[in-house]
Order: C-alpha cells, then structure tokens, then sequence
C-alpha cells in the first residue's frame, strides 16, 4: 500500500478536528485583494478558537510550514502559492458594553469601524475604507489620517504558539505599522479589547463619510492592490542631509510619505506586464488583469533600487509576503 506524504497525513489529521474545514491544493489567489498566488497545499479555517489551536498543534507538529492569513489585503503571495498549511481565524463577533468593545480577529474592520459609529463611540472613525480584518489591523497597527488602531488597543487575546494570553497595549509594542506580532510570527491575535470615547454617531459617520469618499477614489473598490506598497518614513528617522532637503510641506504628522522619493525616480506609470504604479500615487501598484507576484517583485526591486541610488535611503514593505520569503 503506498504510504501517505507528510501533507497527505496533516490534512487526514487536519480533517478529523472538529469546526476546522479543511480543503487541499487551495488557490490563494481567491483569497487575496492582487488576486495573485499559486496553491495553498492545505488551506483551514474556523471560527472556534479550540478548533484553531488545535490545528496549530498539528501544524507546527508536522513539521511543515504554516502561515496565518487574514482578508489578504495586504499580502504578495507566490505564483508558486504556499508549501504547507495556510490558516485563517474567521470569527467574526463584535461586542459593545458601555465604551468599551471587544472585536474577534476575524471581524472586517469596516464593519468594526461601523459598529462604534452607530453606537456613537469615538475612536475609530478614521480608520473608515481601510480594507481587512482586525486582527491584521492590530498585527499591522494598521492607521490613517494621523491615527491608528493601537491608540485604542486596551488588550490583546492571542496564541503563543502553545498557550492563549493577553497582553495590554504597552506589551503590545505598537509602532507606526508595527507591533511585536510582527515579530513573533507564530503569536495568532484572536480578539481585541479597545476603549473608545462617547460622541454624537452623526458627527463620526460624517467624518467616516467624507473618508470614504477620499478613498473610494484612490483605490476604486475593485482594484487590485495592496494600498500603499511601502511604509512612509518617520521624518526623525531619515539621514539628516536627506531629511533637510525634504519640503516642509510634504511632512505630514511627522512622516514623509515614501511617495514623495518615490516619484522623484520616475515611479508613476511604470509597469512590468499586467503590474502597474498607479500614474496619480506613486506608492500605489495594482494588477491590472493577469499580473504575477514575479512581475510585483521585480517592479518592487527596481523601486527600491532607485530610491536607494538616488536618495541613500531603503523603502520598507508595509505589504507582507507569502511564500516569498
Ligand atoms: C485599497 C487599500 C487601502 C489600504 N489602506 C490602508 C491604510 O490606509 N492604512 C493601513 O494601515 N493599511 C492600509 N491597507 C493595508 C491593509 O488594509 C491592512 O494592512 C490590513 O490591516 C490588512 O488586513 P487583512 O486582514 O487583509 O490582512 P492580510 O493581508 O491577510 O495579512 C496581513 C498580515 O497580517 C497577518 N495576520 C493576519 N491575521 C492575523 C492574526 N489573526 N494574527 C496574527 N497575524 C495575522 C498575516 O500573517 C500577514 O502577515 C490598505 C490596503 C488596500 C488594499
């Protein structure tokens, strides 16, 4: 009798816990906003957060590689997809009692953003358009016009890879788009804890309004892309020669955007097969059709090459890869 490959045996064992689905041979380009990305050799998701810890176990078990995604808004998966188990958290409760909510890593972070405003609870507001789920916003410390989530973080539930914990926000280690789950990729966020300020709904929804009509015009809702490709840079952070010769009128809360050098190297317009830079943002690069994760990297490469030529300066990936590493 032929004896079963290793991924063969995880997903039989995968398959036998109860609340995981489990499906093999998976294309993550479903699952993924460029809509590039090979196969997922195994792909498992649930809500329940025992189902998921026991996947974990097997994962990490089996000796293959895992990786944990979300709404796949952020990420460059290979053409050649992920060897191993890709896992998502798909719970998805929102709870309110008084100010304070809890939101599941598997919420869209829109409908989070919604939920505050309804009940007129400030803090979040800011946050309206940014695509994804939660639990990558918290990973990400994700944020916009000059806010982010982590300034109303109280607590965080997670998977240390062997035992649920909760940290509060300083354990967090919040940066601008970073926090230690960046760092510790087999920490799993499965909730959140934020703390928000009472307000008027009407206020905050039409301050979530004129967001999203911003944009909805930036990144038209079916584009193909990540949002901005590159982090932006702490104004503090850049070399002094290059920070003094930075307009004032580009810093914005203390950081120049990373489309600022960006563009000063030709980045609008450029393409590499179906793979754009926007012609309006140069941090903005989309699929226009057939793109392939070979195409963005490249592309990705020679940016980063320029900027770095011209200006003594790295251009960092705010866009997480799969695959690819
Ligand atoms: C049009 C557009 C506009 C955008 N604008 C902004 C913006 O203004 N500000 C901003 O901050 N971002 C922005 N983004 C980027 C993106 O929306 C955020 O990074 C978002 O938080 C990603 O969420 P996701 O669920 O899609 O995560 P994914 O892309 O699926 O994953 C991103 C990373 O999070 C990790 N991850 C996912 N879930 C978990 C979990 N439960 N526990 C631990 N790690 C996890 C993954 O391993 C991966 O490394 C934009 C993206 C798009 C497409």
């Amino acid at each position: 009798m032929k004896s079963m490959s290793g991924t063969e045996e995880t997903a039989h064992r995968l398959a036998a816990v109860p609340s995981l689905h489990v499906s093999t041979c998976v294309p993550l380009s479903r699952y993924t906003r460029f809509g590039i990305g090979g196969p997922a050799d195994i792909f498992a998701e649930t809500g329940d957060p025992e189902a998921f810890v026991a996947a974990m176990n097997i994962a990490r078990g089996s000796g293959l590689n895992f990786v944990v995604i979300g709404g796949g808004t952020n990420l460059i998966v290979s053409d050649d997809g992920f060897r191993g188990v890709a896992l998502r958290f798909v719970a998805t409760r929102l709870m309110a009692a008084g100010n304070r909510v809890v939101a599941d890593a598997g919420a869209v972070l829109q409908d989070l953003v919604d939920f505050t405003i309804t009940r007129g609870l400030k803090g979040l507001e800011t946050l309206a358009g940014i695509p994804g789920w939660v639990g990558a916003a918290v990973y990400g410390n994700a944020g916009a016009y000059g806010h982010a989530i982590s300034e109303r973080v109280r607590s965080v539930r997670f998977l240390d890879g062997s035992e649920v914990r909760v940290f509060d926000r300083e354990e967090c280690e919040f940066q601008y788009r970073e926090s230690i789950f960046k760092r510790r990729k087999d920490w799993i966020i499965f909730s959140t804890e934020l703390i928000l300020d009472p307000s008027d709904p009407a206020d905050l929804a039409r301050i979530a309004g004129d967001i999203l009509k911003v944009r909805n015009e930036k990144f038209p809702p079916t584009m193909k892309c990540a949002g901005s490709i590159f982090k932006n840079f702490l104004l503090a952070e850049l070399p002094g020669d290059v920070a003094s010769a930075v307009p004032a009128k580009v810093v914005r809360e203390g950081k120049v955007a990373a489309a600022y050098f960006l563009e000063q190297v030709g980045a609008k317009g450029m393409s590499r097969g179906d793979i754009h830079v926007a012609d309006y943002h140069a941090n903005l690069i989309y699929n226009d059709g057939h793109g392939t994760a070979r195409d963005l990297c490249e592309l990705i490469a020679v940016l980063k090459g320029r900027v770095r030529d011209r200006f003594g300066i790295e251009v960092e990936e705010e866009v997480q890869y799969v695959g690819l590493d």
